[in-house]
């Protein structure tokens, strides 16, 4: 061997030696550094008459295809509106209200709605009722035409708002109008019901984590890329926000008054009615709900803007939190579950009066 072959020789080594280095380096690196996880988020309009976001977040190393992901989180949703909008002639809710008694074909998605809305409506001691559509009817009507419904005719209408005029056992088996008068209104549960199936695709896609906000009802899953996901309360007396949750895993829904409701006489009406008496639920300004399932925080946050703070003790809300305003703008009062100050990260504004509810 020549002295110059022999130098080559030793570059070669030294070259070898060198990328083995960095080899080792770029794995101990890989293996050390916690990858960076990326939020990729939709903005679709148009779904269920509000905003909708939905995020899905990854860590950069998968080969999953997030804009896709999301694109199926999205048609979901806009499947469930079909489905169970009072708004469109062709859902299946529309054809159920405009068929004669007898058993109406559904589809499982509003099979599980309908059960569901019944164990709510029995669990609620019957303050959510989807049955309750013939009022919400007049009330609509009455506010249109400028005038409070008359005595005699919420009567009628509460006599059209039945659960015993539908049979459903289960999920499974087929849905039986047993009166030809009877209607249903899915809007106090639908919404919560199309986040859950939506979140579900992101989760079922083995993704890090996501969030699915339709209107302000929003689910959370997994982790955000600074930690726990961000919800914030509005404020349901000047439109800005009094708290804030930080939280995973849970579904966080909330009814107020103050952006849905009938204008009558220059006065405000709840869109929420109390089906025992017929009128709009008016007592309570926001109630949030907090919990494993969308569509039960979605339904009992309905339900407790017509029971106030008497409905936190009600035995099957056991699993979940609430936290209700009710008061006027000068003399706010807030009344909350025990566990829901583990999530707040924010004090209520000055002078608000709050009350923890033990159960
Ligand atoms: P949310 O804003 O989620 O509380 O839902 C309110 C919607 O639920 C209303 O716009 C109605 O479509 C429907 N709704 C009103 N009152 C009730 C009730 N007592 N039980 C069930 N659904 C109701
Ligand atoms: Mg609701």
């Amino acid at each position: 061997m020549t002295s110059s072959e022999k130098k080559y020789n030793i570059i070669g080594y030294e070259l070898v030696l060198l990328i083995a280095i960095l080899t080792g380096i770029g794995l101990w690196q890989t293996r050390n550094s916690t990858p960076q996880l990326i939020a990729h988020e939709r903005n679709p309009v148009g779904i269920m008459g509000t905003s909708c976001r939905i995020i899905a977040v990854d860590d950069g190393s998968s080969r999953i295809d997030v804009e896709n992901v999301l694109i199926k989180a999205e048609k979901k949703i806009r499947n469930i509106e079909a489905l169970m909008s009072v708004h469109l002639d062709n859902s299946e809710v529309s054809i159920f209200n405009r068929s004669e008694s007898g058993s109406i074909p559904l589809s499982l998605d509003t099979r599980q709605v309908l059960f569901h809305s019944l164990m709510m409506h029995r669990s609620s001691e019957g303050a959510f009722d989807i049955t309750c559509r013939p009022i919400i009817e007049l009330w609509k009507k009455a506010s249109k035409q400028g005038r409070i419904p008359h005595e005699s005719e919420i009567q009628l209408a509460k006599e059209s708002s039945n659960w015993s005029m539908i049979e459903i056992i289960n999920a499974n088996s087929n849905v039986k109008k047993l009166s030809d008068i009877v209607e249903i209104d899915l809007g106090g549960i639908a919404k919560g019901h199309a986040i859950d199936k939506a979140l579900n695709t992101i989760w079922n896609a083995g993704l890090k984590g996501g969030l699915v906000d339709v209107g302000g009802d929003i689910r959370c899953w997994g982790e955000s890329p600074d930690g726990l996901w961000k919800v914030d309360i509005r404020n349901p007396f000047d439109n800005g926000v009094c708290a804030q949750l930080e939280l995973t895993d849970l579904a966080v829904c909330t009814s107020g008054n103050y952006n849905r409701y009938f204008e009558i006489d220059g006065v405000r009406y709840s869109h929420i009615i109390d089906p025992r008496t017929g009128m709009p639920a008016d007592s309570v300004p926001s109630v949030t709900v907090i919990g494993q399932i969308t569509a039960f925080a979605d339904a009992w946050a309905t339900a407790l803007s017509v029971l106030g703070k008497d409905g936190l003790s009600l035995e099957p809300f056991g699993n979940y939190e609430a936290i209700i305003i009710t008061g006027s703008a000068d003399n706010c009062k807030v009344y909350m579950t025990e566990k829901c100050s583990d999530y707040l990260v924010s004090d209520f504004p000055d002078g608000w009066e709050v009350t923890i509810i033990h159960r």
